[in-house]
């Protein structure tokens, strides 16, 4: 039977296609996108013109027969999204989870990762990280969710939108402190790629006094906490302390 590509496409530099991209999206017999008319361009671009499928999350479910219909007659199909990898704060886990459970033939082609691109570049610890996605919409579950991975040591990476990053560093002033060290990265590929790493409390002073600086795609990353941690340092202390009384 066929074979599911899952294709990484650009995050914004359209030299970012791997030459395998291009060849795939030349030759598949299917490709399924997230947006058929943004996809459409690029294959244009790539002089190719195969049929097309829209995948989102609202069909998602109701795609699957579809396209394994589609794999068992031997065709190939390609599953992209907007932008970058599928299935990372993307559709498309419902497609290839159903898709392995009936052994089908998934392979990844890989390309470029906004989460990926942003640590490889950040100067904040990379041996271990957790990718948070986008927090909730509302400041209550964003604060909980938050809480979850204050006392984690490996560094914390979320997808922002502009029109929310101020209330993100608000409540992360909130739950981390001003002093946790921060990195946002934005427009990563593009025109005006900007890395700002400093402490939270700067980062947002900087964002209040440059609104230019809240625009665009971004990716925020927040430093692991540390052992020296201020806050964590009076904890020990006074576990310290108490061991000397008799
Ligand atoms: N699948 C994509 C990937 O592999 O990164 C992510 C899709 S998600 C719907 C879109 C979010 O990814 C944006 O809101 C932003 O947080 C991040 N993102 C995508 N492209 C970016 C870029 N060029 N610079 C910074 N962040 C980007």
């Amino acid at each position: 039977s066929g074979v599911l590509y899952v294709v990484a496409t650009p995050i914004g530099n359209l030299a970012d296609l791997t030459e395998r991209a291009k060849d795939l999206l030349s030759s598949v017999d299917l490709v399924a996108a997230e947006d058929t008319r943004h996809t459409r361009k690029l294959l244009v671009s790539l002089g190719a013109n195969p049929s097309m499928l829209s995948l989102h999350d609202h069909n998602e479910q109701g795609r699957i027969a579809q396209i394994q219909t589609r794999l068992q007659a031997g065709e190939s199909v390609a599953l992209v999204s907007d932008a970058g990898t599928p299935l990372i704060s993307d559709p498309g886990f419902t497609l290839v989870r159903a898709l392995r459970d009936a052994g089908h033939r998934v392979v990844p082609v890989p390309g470029a990762c906004a989460l990926i691109a942003a640590l490889s570049a950040s100067g904040l610890p990379t041996d271990r990280f957790t990718f948070n996605g986008f927090l909730p919409a509302k400041s209550k579950g964003r604060r909980d969710r938050l809480q979850q991975v204050v006392q984690e040591s490996a560094t914390q990476i979320f997808y922002e939108s502009p029109h929310r990053i101020m209330d993100t560093l608000d409540d992360m002033m909130t739950v981390f402190g001003e002093h946790r060290d921060v990195c946002l990265a934005r427009e990563l590929t593009k025109t005006f790629e900007t890395f700002l790493s400093m402490p939270l409390g700067e980062l947002r002073d900087a964002l209040v006094a440059d609104s230019n600086q809240q625009r665009g795609e971004m990716v925020l990353m927040v430093a692991g906490r540390r052992e020296t941690d201020l806050d964590q340092a009076w904890p020990q202390a006074q576990a310290w302390l108490e061991s000397l009384m008799p």
